[in-house]
C-alpha cells in the first residue's frame, strides 16, 4: 500500500467491520471481539500468526499478550517501529482453549485474510508458526519448513517459528533471528547494532 492511500485504508476498515459481524464459522460464537490487525498498512513487512488468544480476544488486537511482547522485541531488533509493520492472523476469532484453527475455520477466514494481504501489498510476509505457513501454502510436503522462502500470490514468504513456541523453547531464537535477517536482506535493510 502507498502512504496516504485512503481508499485502501477504507477497504481494510470495511473488511474489519465485516469480520466483526461474521458468523461463517463456529469460532464466531465464542468471541468477545474479533481481531483483525494492528500496525500500519503502509509497510513493506507483514507478520501473520495463527489466531487470537485470551488477551487478543479481550482487546480486539493481535499479539498483545506475552508472545506479542516477544514479537514486538523481534520487530524492534529488525529496526522497525512497533507500529511500522502490519500484524494479523489466519483466523480473526479466538479458537477455544487456544487450539490450532481447524482447516474449515481457516478456509472460512481466508475470505478476510486474502483481501487483507492483497490490499496491504507487502514486499515480504513472515509466517509465524506452522499453521500460518501452511495456510499461506509455503510448507513443503516433506522435510524442513522453517527458514525456506516461499511465495503467496507473488509475495515472498519467510516461514519461521511462532513467538509462543520461542517462549517455551528459547534455544530456537537464534535460527529465527537468522530467518529475520534474511527478511531484512530481501528488503534491502540492515538490522541496527545490538
Ligand atoms: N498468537 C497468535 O498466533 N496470534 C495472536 O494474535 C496472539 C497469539
Amino acid at each position: 500500500m502507498q502512504l496516504g492511500d485512503e481508499d485502501t485504508e477504507a477497504r481494510l476498515q470495511v473488511l474489519a467491520e465485516e469480520a466483526a459481524a461474521c458468523t461463517r464459522c463456529e469460532l464466531s460464537r465464542g468471541r468477545t471481539k474479533s481481531v483483525f490487525a494492528r500496525g500500519t498498512a503502509a509497510t513493506d513487512l507483514v507478520f501473520v500468526g495463527e489466531g487470537p488468544g485470551f488477551h487478543e480476544d479481550e482487546q480486539g488486537l493481535p499479539f498483545v499478550g506475552r508472545a506479542g511482547q516477544l514479537l514486538d522485541r523481534m520487530v524492534a531488533a529488525m529496526g522497525y517501529d512497533r507500529d511500522g509493520v502490519y500484524i494479523c492472523n489466519v483466523v480473526k476469532c479466538r479458537p477455544p482453549d487456544n487450539r490450532t484453527p481447524l482447516p474449515s475455520e481457516a478456509e472460512a477466514c481466508a475470505s478476510f485474510l486474502v483481501p487483507q494481504l492483497d490490499l496491504v501489498q507487502p514486499k515480504v510476509i513472515v509466517a509465524l508458526g506452522r499453521c500460518a505457513a501452511e495456510n499461506l501454502g509455503v510448507v513443503p510436503p516433506a522435510g524442513r519448513w522453517r527458514g525456506i522462502w516461499g511465495q503467496w500470490r507473488g509475495v515472498a514468504v519467510m516461514p519461521t517459528y511462532h513467538p509462543a513456541f520461542l517462549l517455551r523453547s528459547p534455544q530456537f531464537k537464534k535460527p529465527v533471528w537468522e530467518d529475520l535477517q534474511q527478511v531484512l536482506t530481501r528488503l534491502n535493510r540492515t538490522p541496527p547494532k545490538r
